[in-house]
């Protein structure tokens, strides 16, 4: 670590190892276009090879750029290693490939993104990993749905649209007695909330989204928190204590801790094995616009959040709003986890009810000139949409209701531009 210090501030500009460049001194992270790297010695490409040490050999299993984006983050959420992948959509399918076998099962939240839940009911099915739900309302229902080929539980931190926060503690308490692992998606809370002090073994985000934070660049990373005991049931692991096959029988759960000194069998099998296999690498070029996101990143959540308040308070008064839906504003047990979870804001999405439905909701979309209309989060730029038009717009009136979509519904996903700007543009399109 360049820096010890535990404030995201510095962690975010100065955590793992990069200081310089050693080659040039430049300070800023240079940008390693390269796919391969040079060997020193035939000696040295088969101990890369063989994993007795580890270094570069090939841009789809590390790069020096990517590292240090893996680093930063791996530090901001206060893991011991990361791997960066090509989108958030890959990192969510690695969570689960790297513990899962045809056969398995996982238990998910039912609180997801569509884009999750499609990965999970389509194509892992069709892998025979079956995706098992259960009500976040209740953590004691992933529990009833565990049997002894339940490989983890995944879940997101603030999913929309329900924006009811997930309950970290009482799920990972529950999974951590069984070997069983707790995933969180911690794409729509970065900085605010740390999934990982609350339990979770492992932490991904689209770093698409709120870290990269300009609405130019894919990306995903998976963080392995380095302290789950992945012992506890040794049956219940298979792929980290199953001798692997593809590298002449190494056992990760006994291997890693001898080659790197910590406990991060689950992280150095996705890169080993899974970005080696299956090839969803990040660009170095992806990775360093990335790196310009999450350098800012706390500065821009503290807005997002203050801003996000501001917008809230309005909306509660306004004569044209039905609900206003934020994580502060569920009753009872499940505002309260904001409160336990969330330190120095309450995120920047926000759902709201349009008086008047389906069709006053559209109205409102078409209305904004400052907000843009697009399917994304997490931009710096304030953005809307009407998700039982658009991404929601195959499910039928009873999947929409239960998705937590009436057909009013807009998700607002708050930007960082002066709240009082964000406010008018709201106001003069619900007047319209
Ligand atoms: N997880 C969440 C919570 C998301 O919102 C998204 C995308 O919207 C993803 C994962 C997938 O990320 P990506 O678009 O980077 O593939």
């Amino acid at each position: 670590m360049t820096t010890t210090s535990k404030h995201p501030e510095t962690i975010s500009l100065h955590g793992g190892t990069y200081r310089r460049d050693e080659s040039t001194t430049a300070v800023a992270v240079p940008i390693y276009q390269t796919t391969s790297y040079q060997f020193n010695s035939a000696e040295h490409a088969e101990n890369l090879f063989g994993l007795k040490e580890f270094g570069n050999i090939y841009t789809r299993i590390g790069n020096p750029t990517t590292n240090v984006l893996e680093e930063r983050v791996a530090a901001l959420e206060g893991g011991v290693a990361a791997v960066c992948v090509s989108s958030g959509q890959a990192a969510s399918a690695f969570v689960v490939q790297n513990l899962c076998s045809t056969g398995d099962n996982i238990v998910a939240s039912t609180d997801l993104y569509g884009g999750t839940v499609n990965l999970f009911n389509n194509t892992l099915k069709s892998m025979g990993i079956e995706v098992r739900y259960a009500d976040p309302k209740d953590p004691e229902s992933f529990a009833k749905a565990t049997d002894k080929k339940t490989r983890l539980y995944y879940a997101e931190t603030l999913p929309n649209p329900s924006l009811r926060v997930f309950p970290i503690k009482e799920v990972s308490d529950i999974g951590r007695k069984l070997g069983i692992p707790l995933v969180m998606d911690n794409t729509a809370c970065p900085v605010i909330c740390k999934p990982i002090d609350h339990g979770a073994a492992i932490v991904m985000h689209s770093l698409t989204k709120f870290i990269g934070g300009h609405g130019t660049t894919i990306g995903g990373i998976i963080v392995d928190a380095g302290n789950f005991d992945w012992s506890i049931d040794k049956e219940r692991q298979p792929n980290i204590w199953q001798p692997d096959a593809s590298y002449h029988g190494a056992v990760w759960g006994d291997a890693v801790p001898v080659l790197t000194g910590a406990n991060i069998p689950y992280i150095i099998r996705a890169r080993v094995v899974l970005l080696r296999d299956l090839g969803s690498a990040i660009s170095p070029t992806s990775a360093w616009q990335i790196i310009q996101g999450l350098e800012t990143v706390t500065l821009r959540m503290k807005q997002h959040c203050e801003n996000a308040e501001k917008v809230k308070n309005f909306l509660l008064k306004h004569k044209k709003i039905e609900k206003v839906i934020y994580s502060t504003l569920h009753e009872g047990e499940i505002g309260e986890r904001t409160k336990k979870y969330f330190k120095g804001g309450n995120g920047a999405l926000m759902g709201i009810e349009v008086k008047g439905g389906k069709e006053a909701g559209k109205k409102f979309i078409d209305s904004l000139k400052l907000l843009y209309h697009v399917a994304n989060i997490g931009d710096a730029r304030s953005l809307a949409i009407h998700p039982a038009s658009t991404t929601h717009s195959q499910l039928s009136e009873k999947d929409l209701l239960a998705a937590g979509v009436t057909p009013g519904y807009v998700r607002l996903s708050i930007g960082i531009e002066h709240a009082d700007d964000i406010i008018a543009d709201i106001d003069q399109a619900l007047n319209a």
